[in-house]
């Protein structure tokens, strides 16, 4: 199976009037502006899988600080999803600073929503080890609801939505909460590496990383690096369609030197576990 994790899908309406929204949320202002970015609907997504052959795909709308704006793109992705339930999970996205984050959760999750995020603690303005972040971390630890959150590598050339968010406050968080089903994207800004370490390895059971936004970071020896880690089963394809598609990953994946079975689990088996897709 090949199962993405990590798309954003924008609402045509929020499309067409995203002025009205940009100039309520900077970050959403600073992503919009940047060169590289794109909106895609929900149409464009499934002519995309289609063509590169993905067959399931963990959807998010984007994180804003604005929570009128969260719920417009959980209503848009929770219909999405409902409309092709064989092809797309819903995830949904809150700012955890606002007051009614739960029920909001509450809402989505009755409506299908089988995840969190992509959420991003910088661009939304909140910290990880503050109280936002432990509530948003309790609510999901009880649900065993898998919670994607973005990480950058904090070297290296600056893009839009590169933020100061730093890998030890993802690994005090990873820490905090030890049986919360985390997703840390972008190689969790790196702290893969660091699995490593046995303690890191330990405080770090339940996390998985995504490799989204890999071609524009990292050489492709970073496949057979996480495999020299021992971490392959954590890894997971996410490939933050519109910005790349999907067929840039799966070819690096196949170029990559590893074994069939083991671009297997990155290219969907992995993720299939941790949504437990194999119960149904
Ligand atoms: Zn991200």
């Amino acid at each position: 199976m090949v199962f993405d994790v990590h798309v954003h899908l924008f609402p045509p309406d929020v499309t067409r009037n995203i002025e009205k929204y940009t100039c309520r949320d900077p970050f959403l202002a600073e992503i919009c502006s940047s060169k590289g970015h794109k909106f895609a609907t929900v149409e464009d997504l499934l002519a995309e899988m289609d063509k590169c052959g993905v067959e399931k795909t963990a959807v998010s709308g984007f994180a804003s600080s604005d929570p009128g704006l969260c719920r417009e793109m959980n209503d848009y992705i929770l219909e999405a999803a409902r409309a092709y339930p064989r092809r797309l999970i819903a995830m949904a996205v809150v700012s955890p600073l606002d007051r009614m984050m739960e029920r909001e959760l509450d809402r989505a999750l009755k409506r299908g929503a089988r995840g969190v995020g992509e959420l991003f603690p910088w661009g939304q303005a909140f910290a990880l080890e503050g109280d936002a972040a432990k509530r948003l971390a309790f609510y999901c630890q009880e649900r065993n609801l898998p919670l994607l959150l973005h990480l950058n590598e904090k070297v290296g050339h600056h893009y839009a939505g590169k933020g100061d968010i730093s890998i030890e406050e993802g690994a005090a968080f990873a820490a905090k909460f030890p049986s919360l089903p985390l997703i840390f994207a972008h190689w969790g800004g790196g702290l893969c590496f660091y699995e490593l370490m046995p303690e890191l390895k330990k405080q770090l059971r339940n996390v998985y990383y995504d490799i989204a936004a890999s071609p524009f970071l990292y050489s492709r020896n970073i496949y057979r690096v996480v495999r020299e880690i021992g971490i392959l089963d954590k890894i997971l394809l996410g490939s933050d369609y519109p910005l790349i598609s999907p067929a840039r990953y799966l070819r690096e994946l196949d170029e990559s030197g590893l074994a069939p079975n083991e671009i297997s689990r990155i290219k969907g088996e992995n993720a299939a576990r941790l949504f437990s897709l194999n119960d149904e």
